[in-house]
């Protein structure tokens, strides 16, 4: 395949009458890791589930690996392996964790289901010491390797994770951090995600973009946005 992964072309995305992404271009190469940053209600997570097809784009399109996904229903969007770990982590609560993990393979890869698991147990060794455990009982942290985990299990050629630091202690976040970045270097996993924390996403991402209002006002590479006084002022300075 020639050209990006992902190709997000001036999107429009509403609820209702309410506009929520005002004509959205994103690219994300494979092998890359991409963060989009923004203030709260910017449209960050919209855009994330738009790629996935909830809602759809009123206007513009999704391409995925060649493929137009615009109109995709998002069950066929995630056959083709796109993974998400959603805003607030969305783990069954009432699940063990090796259950939580078995939710997300894919019926086309159960041959390698006791690889993957096994993967995931290295990346997050917490993870196998509490395979038998609720996935409500958790901690934050944990829940949020549950979530990525469990989006690993169906071996995506895109990994979308939204806000995976929300709510995490600093020392948390730096594994999770870490754990991702290992992810790309050693499995060459594709990821594109959003993030209000954003010198943590910036410093972890290839690129970035910034949204505000719907819109992507700015783009460049991680340590460029890091530099960017305007980026500075809004996101990092006293943040
Ligand atoms: P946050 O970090 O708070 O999740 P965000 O950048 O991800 O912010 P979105 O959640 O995408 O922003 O929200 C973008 C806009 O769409 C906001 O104005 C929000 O109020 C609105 N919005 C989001 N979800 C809905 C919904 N289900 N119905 C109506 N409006 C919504």
């Amino acid at each position: 395949m020639s050209g990006p992964l992902l190709q997000v072309k001036s999107v429009e995305a509403y609820y209702g009458n309410i506009r929520a992404l005002g004509g959205v271009d994103v690219e994300v190469n494979s092998g890359e890791i991409v963060c989009l940053i923004g203030a709260n209600g910017a449209g960050k997570s919209t855009l994330m589930m738009t790629i996935c097809g909830s809602p759809q784009a009123r206007t513009g399109s999704v391409i995925f690996d060649g493929q137009d996904i615009t109109r995709l229903p998002t069950h066929e969007i995630a056959r083709l392996r796109i993974a998400q770990s959603p805003e607030g982590r969305r783990i069954f609560p009432r699940m063990t964790v090796f259950e939580n993990l078995q939710m997300g393979a894919s019926l086309d890869n159960l041959k390698y289901f006791d690889e993957d698991v096994e993967k995931i147990f290295t990346l997050f060794p917490r993870l196998k010491e509490r395979q038998m455990q609720r996935g409500g009982t958790l901690s934050g942290g944990e829940q949020q390797m549950l979530s990525i985990g469990r989006a690993l299990m169906a071996r995506p050629k895109l990994l979308l994770l939204d806000e995976p630091s929300l709510g995490l202690a600093p020392l948390i976040v730096k594994g999770i951090f870490e754990a991702i970045k290992k992810l790309n270097k050693e499995q060459g996993l594709t990821v594109f995600l959003v993030e209000q924390n954003a010198f943590g996403a910036l410093k972890l991402s290839d690129r970035g973009y910034v949204m505000v209002n719907g819109l992507v006002t700015m783009s460049g590479s991680g340590k460029e946005l890091l530099a960017n006084p305007e980026v500075r002022a809004a996101y990092l300075e006293g943040g």
